[in-house]
Order: structure tokens, then sequence, then C-alpha cells
């Protein structure tokens, strides 16, 4: 299955299947001078050399191993990795494959985007999570003062998406990509949240439905990225449940909450918010019990309210003191809002205390 994205500048092609990795050279759009695979401590020993085997000596291949895990988006690796990219002797011809989650995504095409100006590269994600990392071009990594400060918009060649990869994945990291597609189907429409609220993970989830959310959040995604590219507006919306989960994810650290279940939690917030400043109801009962049953980590040990306040303060996308999150009108209605931070810490300390 396919879908095509249209940038500014061009367009590539999201290829959605199973063992596409067996298959890369079908899919590249032209013939490189070299190609350098850019991997993980995780997903090298599984699939890096069906990609590499792939390629078939079509071009020269050269690889990079960064360890797995949020920390090796740092400015210490994007150096390494240039100096592995110059040794291999990289040039503007050249291609980068960035083979694994939204960790190396990110990683690997900031570096696209930066070695000699940007070279090609494409996404081969390996993660459920990065069925929305891998789409809409915003590449980074993190500084020790918040995460993705350093980056820009950068959108790949194409994108390979072998869902036969997603098998290996831990159980926590199928939740953690859950998330961002519950994320989607709430700023969407209500069919969609109603076809995932139905989905238990703990039963092994069949390919075809997995296929069919992976390609429905992709859509939302790329529906709005196509109107948006470089957040103006409604690109905002994909951050939904993000302001709050930003925080957390920085004030307990990458290793102990991943990404979608700390946006989880920020999206139940986002709820509560929602249903206090518009006196409305939303099926807040219906997400915290689908969260608990695919067990969702929702009990957060002490975080002190004023902390999260602060870091959501300095979200990028806050402006002058607030707080910006994004809302909901109803499912599949989201709005940005500028909140005072005193209201928010009110409401916030109620969130946290109810989560205990
Ligand atoms: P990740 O890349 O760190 O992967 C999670 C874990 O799964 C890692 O330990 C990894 O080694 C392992 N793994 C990956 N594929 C595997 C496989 N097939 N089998 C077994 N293990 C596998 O994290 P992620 O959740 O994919 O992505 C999170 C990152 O994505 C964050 O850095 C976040 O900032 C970024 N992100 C970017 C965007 C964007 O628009 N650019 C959007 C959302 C998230
Ligand atoms: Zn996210």
């Amino acid at each position: 299955k396919k879908i095509t994205i249209q940038t500014s500048t061009n367009q590539y092609d999201v290829t959605i299947g199973e063992g596409l990795r067996h298959q890369v050279l079908e899919y590249l759009p032209k013939q490189y001078s070299r190609i350098f695979i850019i991997t993980d401590s995780n997903v090298a020993p599984l699939y890096l050399h069906d990609v590499i085997n792939s390629i078939n000596g079509a071009s020269p291949v050269d690889y990079a191993v960064v360890p797995a895990g949020e920390a090796s988006k740092s400015i210490q690796i994007y150096y390494d990795l240039m100096s592995d990219a110059i040794k291999a002797g990289l040039d503007r011809d050249s291609l980068i494959i960035a083979l694994g989650g939204g960790m190396v995504g990110d990683l690997a095409g900031f570096v696209a985007a930066t070695f000699m100006r940007g070279i090609d590269f494409i996404q081969m994600p390996t993660t459920i999570l990065a069925h929305d990392s891998s789409v809409g071009g915003k590449v980074a990594i993190n500084h020790d003062e918040g995460k993705n400060l350093i980056g820009c918009f950068y959108p790949p060649v194409a994108v390979i998406y072998d869902v036969e990869t997603l098998h290996t994945l831990p159980f926590k990291e199928i939740r953690s990509g859950y998330a961002e597609i519950v994320k989607h189907s709430f700023i969407h429409e209500s069919s969609f949240w109603s076809t995932i609220s139905q989905v238990n993970l703990i039963e092994a989830i069949n390919d075809t439905e997995l296929v069919n959310h992976l390609l429905k959040g992709i859509e939302v995604k790329a529906q709005i990225v196509e109107q948006d590219e470089y957040e103006s507006n409604i690109r905002q919306f994909l951050n939904f449940g993000h302001t709050l989960g930003h925080a957390l994810e920085s004030e307990i650290g990458y290793g102990e909450i991943t990404h979608g279940e700390a946006v989880a939690i920020g999206m139940l917030f986002a709820f509560q918010v929602s249903e206090k400043l518009y006196e409305i109801k939303l099926p807040y009962e219906q997400l915290i019990n689908w969260l608990k049953s695919n067990q969702y980590p929702l009990k957060i040990q002490e975080i002190a309210t004023d902390k999260l306040v602060t870091r959501m303060k300095r979200d990028k996308k806050s402006k002058s003191q607030k707080i910006t999150m994004v809302l909901l009108r109803e499912v599949g209605k989201p709005l940005i809002e500028q909140l005072d931070d005193q209201t928010i810490h009110l409401w916030l300390g109620e969130f946290l205390q109810e989560l205990k």
C-alpha cells in the first residue's frame, strides 16, 4: 500500500507492506554514489543485514550503529556520525538510510539534512511510533535544555515501512506507538477512535488490522502536514497530549517512560482541561479505561506540579509566558489555546492527585 505525501517543493511515497526490507532497491528513486545506513544497537542485529543484502551491490554500502535509546539524539553522536560519513566518502550524490524507530529517524534525518548542506535520505521505520515520526519531515536532535531543540524540516525521498519488523517490538514499544495512533484518532474524527477503542494490545493484534491503523494514522498526519508543512497553524494539532507529555518525559527521564506513555497521560490531561474550560463532556472514562486495560503506566511517582508547569511554559510552542495546549471541542475538533499558568497549575495538581 502506498500513500503519496506532497511537500512544498517535492513529493515522496510512503510504502507499507510485509517484507519490504528485502526489496529496498525497488524503492530507491535513483542510482546513488554510496549508501550509508544509520541504525541502532537493537535494530542492527535484527534487520541491518537484510537491508544491506537487498541493496545487492547496486551502490557501495557503509553503516553506523548508535546505542539504542533517546540519549543518542545528541550533539556528540551527531558529530561522530558526521565523521563516519566523511570517512566513508559520502558526497552530494550519496544516500542516507535511517533504519529504526523515531530516534534513529530524527537523528539520521538531521545528519542527512546538514551533511554537505543536505543529501537524500530514506526512512525505514521499525516501530509503530515511527508511523508518526517518519512522515512530515521534521528531523532533530536534543539539547540538554530540551527535546528536539536543534533541528529542521527535511523530508525524506521515500518511506519504506516493513511491518514485519514490528513483530520483534517489545510490548512497551507497541503501547508507546499506539498512543500516537490514538492521538491521530482524537484529532481526526470519532469513527477512528471508535475503531481503536476496541483494540486490545495485549492479545496479539493481527497484521491486517495493524496496517489499517497505521495507514489511517499516516493519512491523518499527511492531510495536516500537506496543509501546513512548517507548522504555522493546524500542524500544531499534532501536539495534542504533547505539552504535558514532553514535560513528563524530561522530568521523569527518557529511560523511565516512553514517548507514547507520556503522551497518553498528556492526552488525559488535555481532555480534563477541555472539559473544564468548555464545560463539555469528552470520552475521558473510555480513554482512561482503554489505557488501563492496555497497561499504560498512569501512576506517576511524586513529581512536583511546579516543575511540570515550568517545563510546559518552556515548550517550543509556548508564547509570551502562557502555556500552549491543544484542546478538543469534541472528538475530531481540535483547537489551540493559550492558558495562563496559574489555572494550569491548579488543574494539573488536581489531575495528578486523581491519578494516584
Ligand atoms: P526509538 O527509536 O528509541 O525505539 C524504541 C525502542 O525500540 C528502542 O530501544 C529501539 O532500539 C527499539 N526498536 C526499534 N525497532 C525495533 C524492532 N523492530 N524490534 C525490536 N526493537 C526495536 O523510539 P520511538 O518510540 O520509535 O521514537 C521516539 C522518538 O521519535 C523520539 O525521539 C521522538 O522525539 C521522536 N518523534 C519524532 C517525531 C517527528 O515528527 N519527527 C514525531 C514523534 C516522535
Ligand atoms: Zn509524539
